[in-house]
């Protein structure tokens, strides 16, 4: 057994370590220059961002939940209406859809990479489809070309979350600039993360860019001119300052995270002979930012346990999918529906993944469930 004793499902102060004294000097220059909303860091990051992500525009937001809501405010939805997305991802998912007046049509999860199931989405599609909702998940890309296809042929947008997945890749175009519109977030776990909350919204159509702005700042043309019903959707000039400090870092970061992917695969390869460990999938032509590393087991919770009180982190996303949450039960779903999307629920479990962790701390993850699985 190797000399770890605990491995944390993130640690945040590794990554932290090596540019405290940038990031203290960013967020120093805001602070001596008293502008905290707006302001030239947010709009620096905006350009760097849509270079990046190969769009016509970045709008930065308050969060990655905002920008689901800003984006489909700025799409029109609303009550009457039906927004096409996947019953297994964040919350904020479905939730965003529901504050709009709008009803969350569920689709199942393709069983081997945990997005939504092309033909399922499809298949959902009705006159009332505004529009549909697909969700990168861990940091792997969607199969986007069948749902283009089928939003296409429907006459609707297709919104991407993206908030596990910045720089992640469909065939050599980043995620983010597939659909009308794509969703990011910074939040502190995410491979991009803010000190705080924070969010983007991308697309390159001039118009809903600028009408995603007007929303993130109540709507107002000019001040206390009010054109339309919007919210404060801001980002702060702080968390712009640090996330453009990180930037430039964030390719490698992603590249250390996927090599820690291939160590996991070669570590775990006798248990995974073994039938006792499912690893995660990278479909030929896309590039997984692995947001997450998510495995699959038998006596999942049982092996969470084992792993809790050998201070491994671990996680579950999701333990309970949209169409079993107790909040959407009047949208009328049923235990048994999606069944990819519960097998999915009762048997995955996230390892730590995030670049710093060393091979002595994989080795010890891996010995750990090694031991519990027997
Ligand atoms: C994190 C996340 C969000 C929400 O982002 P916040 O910044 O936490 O509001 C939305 N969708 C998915 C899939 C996420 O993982």
């Amino acid at each position: 057994m190797s000399e770890v004793a605990s491995v944390p499902l993130l640690d945040l102060q590794a990554q932290y370590g090596p540019i405290r004294g940038d990031v203290l000097a960013a967020v120093t220059r805001v602070c001596d220059s008293q502008r905290f909303i707006g302001g030239p860091e947010v709009e620096a990051l905006e350009g760097e961002l849509a270079v990046m992500l190969g769009v016509g525009a970045a709008v930065g937001v308050s969060s990655g939940t905002d920008a689901l809501l800003a984006a489909m405010m700025a799409l029109g939805i609303g009550p009457g209406d039906e927004v096409v997305t996947t019953t297994y991802s964040f919350f904020a998912t479905a939730g965003c859809i529901a504050r709009l007046g709008a009803r969350p049509v569920l689709a199942d999860i393709d069983p081997v990479t945990c997005n939504i199931d092309p033909a399922a989405a499809a298949a959902a599609i009705t006159p009332r489809t505004r529009a549909i909702v697909p969700v990168h998940l861990y940091g792997c890309s969607a199969e986007m070309a069948p749902i283009l296809e089928a939003a296409s042929r429907a006459g609707v947008p297709v919104v991407e979350d993206a908030a596990q997945a910045i720089g992640a890749r469909y065939h050599g175009r980043a995620v983010g600039g597939l659909g009308a519109v794509g969703c990011f977030s910074f939040f502190p776990s995410k491979n991009l993360g803010a000190f705080g909350d924070g969010g983007l919204v991308t697309t390159s159509d001039a118009a809903l860019a600028n009408r995603i702005r007007l929303l993130r700042n109540h709507g107002a043309e000019r001040r206390y001119f009010h054109t339309s019903v919007g919210g404060n959707f801001r980002l702060d000039a702080i968390q712009a300052a640090v996330l453009r400090v990180k930037l430039p870092h964030l390719a490698a970061w992603t590249e250390a995270r996927r090599r820690n992917a291939d160590r996991y695969r070669e570590l775990l390869g006798s248990l995974v002979v073994r039938g006792l460990v499912e690893l995660p999938v990278e479909p030929e032509g896309l590039y997984h930012i692995y947001n997450q590393f998510v495995i699959r087991l038998d006596e999942r919770d049982r092996v969470k346990a084992g792993l809790d009180a050998r201070r491994v982190g671990c996680e579950i996303y999701y333990p309970v999918p949209f169409h079993l949450q107790e909040c959407f039960a009047g949208l009328g779903y049923r235990k048994g529906e999606f069944p990819a999307a519960e097998d999915a629920a009762a048997r995955t479990l996230a390892l730590p993944i995030y670049g710093e962790l060393t091979e002595d701390q994989q080795r010890y993850v891996v010995e750990s469930i090694a031991q519990i699985v027997g």
